[in-house]
């Protein structure tokens, strides 16, 4: 166990894929949805709360799901639609946190530890990924990636649930060991026929037993899981999936001119450095923060990725002038995201790709 004290979030998309689908036919909105494909043997995998008020659950049977809520709209999954709005929210977290290990399509850890006000960090990103996005994230801050993952699903939908370990164990001690993360179906019934059907009753056992039951790695992790103890790190993915550059002005920039040039300037130095990995984005992001402290982001992503340095200044220009900042600025970023590499995998880094 390390010395410093962790503080890990835990970020989870609402309803993600049915969400998703909400925005694009919004006249859904409202209704009982179950996105899945409509065949005999399908099954739900995301339906709207409020077809969720039917009893209606996500790796449920469709035709289950059918019977509970028979006016319920099957929407077919659209996973490109899925994937593209999955990067926009992630892009957003990983501008706002340093350390993040996206687990799935819509879920992710954040290592807040280093943050001096993490909550209102947390706070800030889920209303960042709601303004930029229309999605809704549940966030649940804990000491560790166990307790963070619990405490987001606590309140959901658009859940905000701090715990430390002990709340853990009030909240849950009577519950299932099934609910510690990682904790399969196959230890729960084992333990239940042992008469071990909380986790309460789970923490009464030894370490040592419990070794001899489930061997010497898994015993003494169950022992640690019951109390809500977790030491795993959160391990980012090594490629950056975004690159930005920025500027702060030692006397606040109020003319547009100016405003616009050191934009220019930033977006080339860039592109340069983007080109000399061998990289291209399609998701061009500009960061403005005014005299006030006020900090705005916008982004927009491209159907190919932008092809020059014109191209990607013009973008942020573009956007700038759109946002037309009420007040003189003392912050200047530009940002690129959805990266790929120009000549896909394999190629090689340094080849110089323009003359
Ligand atoms: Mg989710």
């Amino acid at each position: 166990m390390g010395t410093s004290v962790r503080c890990i979030g835990h970020l989870d998309c609402d309803a993600f894929f049915a969400s998703v689908e909400l925005l694009r036919r919004p006249e859904l909105r409202g209704k009982p949805v179950i996105v899945a494909h409509d065949g005999p043997r399908s099954v739900v995998t995301t339906a709207t709360y409020e077809a969720r008020k039917f009893g209606v659950g996500s790796a449920m049977p469709l035709a289950t799901a059918k019977h509970r809520c028979p006016q319920a709209i099957i929407v077919p999954p659209d996973h490109d639609a899925y994937k593209e709005a999955s990067n926009r929210v992630m892009d957003i977290v990983r501008d706002e946190v340093e350390i993040v290990e996206q687990i799935s399509v819509d879920e992710a850890y954040a290592d807040l530890s280093a943050m001096a006000m993490p909550k209102s960090a947390m706070r800030r990103l889920q209303r960042r990924i709601l303004a930029e996005t229309e999605l809704h994230v549940s966030v649940g801050i804990g000491p560790n990636k166990l307790v963070a993952k619990l405490a987001s699903d606590a309140e959901k939908p658009r859940g905000f649930c701090v715990l430390t370990r002990r709340d853990a164990w009030l909240r849950w001690a009577d519950a299932s060991p099934g609910l510690l993360g990682g904790v399969g179906p196959k230890t729960t019934d084992d333990l239940a026929r042992r008469g071990i059907d909380t986790i309460r009753a789970l923490s009464k056992v030894d370490e040592a037993t419990l070794s001899s039951w489930y061997g010497p790695r898994t015993g003494p992790w169950l022992w640690r899981r019951c109390r809500f103890d977790d030491s795993a790190p959160v391990e980012p993915v090594r490629e950056p999936v975004s690159e930005s550059r920025e500027s702060t002005f030692s006397i606040d920039l109020s003319e547009r001119d100016e405003q616009e040039a050191e934009l220019r300037r930033l977006a080339v130095k860039l592109y340069e450095a983007l080109e000399h990995q061998g990289r291209r984005g399609r998701t061009v992001g500009l960061k403005v923060r005014l005299k006030d402290f006020t900090t705005i982001t916008r982004s927009r992503t491209f159907p190919v990725p932008v092809e020059d340095e014109e191209a990607l200044a013009d973008a942020v220009v573009g956007m700038l002038r759109e946002y037309d900042p009420p007040q003189p600025v003392r912050l200047l970023g530009v940002r690129m995201a959805s990266l790929e590499l120009v000549d896909g995998p394999g190629v090689q880094l340094a080849l110089p790709l323009r003359h």
